[in-house]
């Protein structure tokens, strides 16, 4: 008989936002695949196999949640926040485009709260209104396109989120990003670091744009930039409904 395959998105950290339907589907699971942080976040029980993996080995673990699903199990791929943003629900599309034995496996995607939204509720309201989501990650795509994309988005005065901002093995991309928002941004944009958001170690700093300095993200931050409306009210950051 054939299982299936649950995408599902374990929320930003704290036990309290990972929804009801994610939960039951763990509790249903045979089977839980992800990477190893947000495998680690599943509780061990009897009659579950869990199967942590390394980053950067996305689509070998998609594949390998079809093919354990393929003979009977009932899988959980795990992501965190929502497996739709930057995360495994799309890996596991991809993987399923590349195998046709596999099309008859039923793939359920569940929503989660991306990191953008825990962070923009912790500062105020910075998104609300029009915005993007930008991943600076040039792992699978050119930094040539992450810049054309984040100059056209200030152009149009969007709020944005950035995700992956800066790691160990690219640690100059974000300096270029910030070059690029000054170029395109007046120097009081403002422009919230939210890192760790929904966990012990959350922190979260505004800064204009004129003092916001590469070292203020790392890859457990998201990065809110406001457009040229969002400002402060007392400890909050909102961005107005009608700009
Ligand atoms: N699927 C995830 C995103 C995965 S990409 C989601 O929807 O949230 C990984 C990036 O997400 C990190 O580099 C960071 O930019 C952001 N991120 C994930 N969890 C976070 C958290 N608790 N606080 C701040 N940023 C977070």
């Amino acid at each position: 008989m054939t299982g299936s395959v649950i995408i599902a998105g374990l929320g930003p950290g704290a036990e309290a936002k990972v929804t009801p339907e994610v939960t039951a589907a763990l509790d249903q699971a045979t089977d839980v695949v992800g990477y190893i942080p947000y495998v680690a976040r599943v509780a061990p029980r009897p009659g579950l196999t869990l199967h942590p993996t390394d980053n950067r080995v996305e689509l070998d673990r998609a594949r390998h949640a079809l093919d354990l699903a393929a003979q009977g199990a009932r899988v959980v791929v795990v992501s965190s926040g929502d497996p739709g943003v930057f995360a495994m629900a799309s890996a596991v599309f991809e993987a399923l485009e590349a195998a046709s034995h596999l099309a008859h496996v039923p793939v359920t995607v569940l929503p989660g709260i991306t990191a953008m939204l825990a962070a923009a509720s912790a500062a105020g309201a910075p998104l609300g209104h029009d915005f993007c989501a930008i991943n600076l990650s040039d792992n699978l795509k050119p930094f040539d396109l992450v810049a054309r994309r984040l100059r056209l988005a200030a152009q149009a005065d969007f709020a944005m989120a950035f995700y992956n901002p800066r790691s160990k093995s690219r640690p100059h991309q974000f300096a270029r990003v910030l070059e690029i928002l000054r170029e395109e941004c007046e120097s009081t944009r403002l422009i919230t670091f939210a890192r760790a958001v929904s966990t012990p170690e959350q922190a979260l700093r505004t800064v204009t744009l004129a003092e916001a300095t590469e070292d203020m993200a790392d890859m457990r931050t998201v990065v809110l930039v406001g457009n040229s409306a969002t400002r402060r009210i007392g400890p909050y950051v909102y961005t107005p409904r009608s700009a």
